[in-house]
Order: C-alpha cells, then structure tokens, then sequence
C-alpha cells in the first residue's frame, strides 16, 4: 500500500463531515496529533442540522442522509478511540425499513429479516415471488462478502490489486452482468424488482445501466438493515466529533480553508480565509474532491475534470401540524414509469414528469424532534444535476409546489395548509454548499469511475483525500471506510481496532 512520505505527526483534517469525522478519530486513535478545520459552526457536513425554533417548540431537521445502514461501521470508528460506540449513540433498528406505495394502491413493508420479508411478499404478491426473493438474498449476500474485503474496504493502488479469488466469483455468480436482468432472473413483479433495484439511484446510475454488482447496496439497506439514532441522523457527527475532542482532537469550527499551502508537491500548510496559516505534516481533504483539487490545491487534473456526476435531488423539510397514520418512518411512493425516471433525470437531464419520492418522517421514531403533537416531514425528488439547463432560481419556487401538490396527489391530504416552517434545498443550493454540479451524490459510480477508477485518495507526497469523491464512493457507510482508507495511507497500518476477518 502506498504511503504519504515524511513525517505524520501533525495531521490537519479539512472538514468534519462524516469521512473526516472517520479519518480523524483513527488518527488520534493511532496517536497523530490532530486539528479539525471546518468553515461550519456543527460537524457533520452533508449530514447537517436545521434548527427551526417556534412558540410551542423546536423543529429538529436532518438536511441529508436518513438511511442509516451498516451501523457497524460507525462503532468501528469509536472501537479505535477505546470507546464503545452504545455509550455514545442511542440507535435503534426501523421496522419495516421502507412502506413502499405503488400507483395501483399497493403497498408492500419492506423487512430487513428475510422470513418477515418472504410473508409480506408471499401476502401481497405470491409465493413465487417470495421463493424467488429468498434466492435473491442469496445472490446479494454473496455479493457482499465476495465484494466488501477486495474491492470496497482497502486501499487499492492498480487495478491488478483487483486480481484476486472473490473477483473469479464475483464474474461466476454473474456480478458484471447488467443489474435489472439479474434482478429479473429472480423478482419478477415490477413492485419487487424496484424494491430492490432502486438503490442504483444512490450510485448515480439507473438499474438499466448498472453492473450487478451495485445490488450490494440493496444487501447493505435491506438485508442489513436500516437503523435511527435518537435526536435524528445528525446525532452521529455530533457523538464521533465529541468523542474525538475527548481524545485530543482539536476542532476548528467556523474556520474556511482557502488553500493549501505547497512546496513542490509537498503541502506544509492549509491556509484560512483569514489568512491564518496552519502548519501540517500531513493534509487530508475533506471537501467535494473535485473542488477540493481546484479551490485548495489550484489544479484540476484531466481525470477529475472528465468526471460526471450523480442526479441531484430537490428537498423540502417541512415542520406540519399534520399527521398521516398511514406512513412509515420511510416511505418510497413510487410512480407508474420507472426506466422513464432514471431516463428523464439522467439522459434527458429533465424533471421527472411521473416522480417516484421518498417521505421520511422522522418524528415518527422520535416524537421529541418536533413540539409536541407536530410532525417533522423531509421530502427528497431527485432531479437531474446542474448540467441539466434548469434555471433553479426561477424553477425551485414552482417546483416546489408541484412537489405538494404530487403529495397530496399521493394520499398526504392537506399537506400544503398544514405547513408551519418550510425550509427547501434545490441542486443551486447544494452547489452553493461546495458540491461539485450540485451533485450531493457525487461522481456517478459508472464503471469507470469506480474502484481503481474512481479518482484515488493520494495527491503528492502528503495530501490524502476523503470523502465521497474518492474510493471506495459515496453514502454513510462508504465515506466512514473511506475515513479509515485515508488514515491508512497516513499510519501505514490497519487502524481498525477489531480484526477485518471479525468484521467481515
Ligand atoms: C439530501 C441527501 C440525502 C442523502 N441520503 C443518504 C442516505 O439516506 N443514506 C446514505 O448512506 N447516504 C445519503 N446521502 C449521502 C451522504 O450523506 C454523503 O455521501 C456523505 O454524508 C458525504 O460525507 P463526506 O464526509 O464525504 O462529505 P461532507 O459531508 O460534504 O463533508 C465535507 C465537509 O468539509 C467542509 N468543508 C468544505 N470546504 C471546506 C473548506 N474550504 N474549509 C473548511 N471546511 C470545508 C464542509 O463544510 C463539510 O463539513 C445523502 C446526501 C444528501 C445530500
């Protein structure tokens, strides 16, 4: 594995978003003297909080991730500090993960525990269906395992790296065939089939155009489970930065990183806007990679230039005095077209003109989010990103009525009136927050821009990327590994505290 060069002993970290949350823990853990330089006054990143304070109450919002999977991944990152993550995050499993609705007025709970999963399918579609969905779980689980140790949780160096035993099983269970006709080989109900296929849309790339191999996410979210810490998503940048200040890590909040300061391609420094200078043996970059290259370290390479990006999303969180008993925590209302979707928002970069959304409410698992008696709503439509010619400044306003509108079309009766604070988030915005194409879902993960192809986390000598710009990609749980890939790159060792066999 290649190495940052020299000496390590003075780590700074730009950015406490959830990869450099990872990347500074495992430092101070393996006894790196580090400072956490952040231009927010919260940790967090993506993983944000919005606080809307009104007479009777707050609003606690999470303005991004909701779907908490893989939870391990997190207690890893405490285990390398000595602590126990229990002590610090208060997370409970969701059951069902998703109440997936369908236009011909179905609905089907999807389970994380395979037997309650098969009777749901088998009550509500058949028991083919659910033979064939027991299979499926076979077919991801083993794409987890063979997937997970080569190609997702290490560091790779050269696509040879990839040469190993799991990637001979991964071509024979036919992990490089196109995902919906793998899918198809198991679901045959359209509902099912999106089910477990839509997760591609986290990846940037429709089911149409993925590998099978991307099936892995449906393993991580719907096999694995789905998980809620109390106080909302946001409660676990909060616990891991504290925990990390415990143990020495020092946080710079409100502080800008303008640039990093470079001798050759050695970097000595990070820069602040207010023209403090920060010395450092080693930089980790936290930041969209993309901007991250251009905006601190004053170069574009071809190979982040080439890149193309994810769909972005339009968010609406609303705090309502409205309250719907027919929903779940998460609630997927899927629209009659599907591949129409995906070629809308990705090929014809064009708003969806039959949505399919997720509903996440949040004060569903914990009432204290919202005063008493009111609900908290986040409502997500993907849209395309800003290559799209979509002028948000004119379009957000009305597309955010189009967006209460198709949800009281969807059941949600009296949405719009029952709205008490509002807060909307479109891709401008995300830009605008430091994501490349207002892409928050990063560089799709095409082919080409995953594993060895996605751009590496090194840069010089001393410069290690983190984040979801870089291997293994994006979401919680790929961000955390990518935490610990860069502290690798600094420590030269395995800075997990429990064995990856163990793990594994
Ligand atoms: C709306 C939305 C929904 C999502 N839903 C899910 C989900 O349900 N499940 C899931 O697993 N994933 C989800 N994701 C993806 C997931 O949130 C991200 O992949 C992950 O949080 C990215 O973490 P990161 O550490 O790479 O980046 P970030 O969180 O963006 O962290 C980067 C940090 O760097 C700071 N920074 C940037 N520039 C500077 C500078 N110049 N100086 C100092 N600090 C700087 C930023 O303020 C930020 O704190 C979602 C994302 C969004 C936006």
């Amino acid at each position: 594995m290649r190495t940052v060069s020299g000496p390590t002993s003075d780590v700074v970290v730009v950015g406490a978003g959830l990869a450099g949350l990872s990347a500074a823990m495992r430092l101070a853990g393996a006894g790196r003297n580090v400072t956490v330089v952040e231009r927010e006054t919260i940790p967090g990143g993506r993983a944000g909080r919005l606080d809307v304070t009104v007479p009777d109450g707050t609003y606690r919002f999470d303005t991004g991730p909701t779907v908490l999977t893989m939870p391990d991944l997190i207690a890893d990152a405490f285990d390398c500090l000595g602590e126990n993550m229990d002590d610090w995050l208060d997370l409970q499993p969701i059951d069902p993960l998703y109440r997936s609705f369908f236009p011909d007025g179905s609905v089907l709970d999807v389970h994380a525990d395979v037997e309650e999963m098969a009777d749901e399918i088998e009550r509500v579609i058949g028991p083919d269906e659910a033979a064939g969905y027991r299979r499926y779980v076979d077919f991801v689980s083993k794409l987890y395992r063979y997937e997970m140790n080569d190609f997702i949780d290490r560091n790779i160096d050269s696509p040879f790296d990839l040469v190993t035993p799991d990637l001979a099983r991964l071509v024979a269970i036919g992990g490089f065939r196109r995902l919906t006709p793998k899918v198809r080989q198991y679901l045959r109900d359209p509902r099912t089939e999106r089910i477990y296929s839509f997760q591609a849309m986290y990846a940037g790339v429709s089911p149409q155009d993925a590998l099978a191999i991307y099936a892995v996410i449906a393993y991580m979210d719907s096999v694995a489970g789905v998980f809620f810490p109390k106080g909302g998503m946001h409660a676990v940048p909060a616990a891991m930065a504290a925990a990390a200040e415990k143990h020495g890590v020092t946080f710079r909040y409100g502080t800008e990183v303008s640039r990093v300061e470079t001798s050759g391609d050695r970097a000595t420094a990070v820069i602040t806007t207010e023209g403090e200078r920060i010395q450092a043996d080693v930089v980790v970059l936290n930041p969209d990679l993309p901007v991250a290259h251009r905006d601190l370290l004053g170069q574009e390479p071809w190979h982040v230039r080439r890149l193309e990006y994810s769909p972005s999303c339009f968010l609406l969180l609303a705090g309502s005095s409205a309250t719907y008993t027919k929903i779940a925590h998460h609630n997927i209302h899927f629209g009659r077209s599907w591949s129409g979707v995906f070629d809308e928002l990705i090929d014809q970069r064009r708003l969806m003109s039959d949505p399919s959304l997720l509903v996440t409410n949040p004060s569903h698992s914990d009432p204290d989010l919202a005063p008493p008696g009111k609900q908290v709503y986040y409502v997500l439509f993907p849209t395309p990103n800003l290559d799209a010619d979509i002028d948000w400044r004119t379009v957000g306003p009305r597309y955010r009525d189009e967006v209460v509108r198709t949800l009281e079309e969807r059941g949600y009766v009296g949405f719009g009136d029952a709205i008490e604070v509002e807060d909307v988030t479109t891709p401008l915005d995300w830009e605008a927050r430091g994501m490349e194409r207002g892409a928050p879902f990063a560089s799709a993960h095409s082919f080409l821009q995953t594993g060895p192809f996605r751009p590496r986390n090194m840069w010089g000598q001393n410069v290690v990327f983190t984040g979801s710009g870089t291997q293994p990609g994006v979401g919680v749980p790929m961000v955390l590994i990518s935490g610990r890939l860069a502290a690798e790159r600094i420590t030269g060792k395995d800075t997990t505290y429990r064995s990856r066999a163990a793990r594994w």
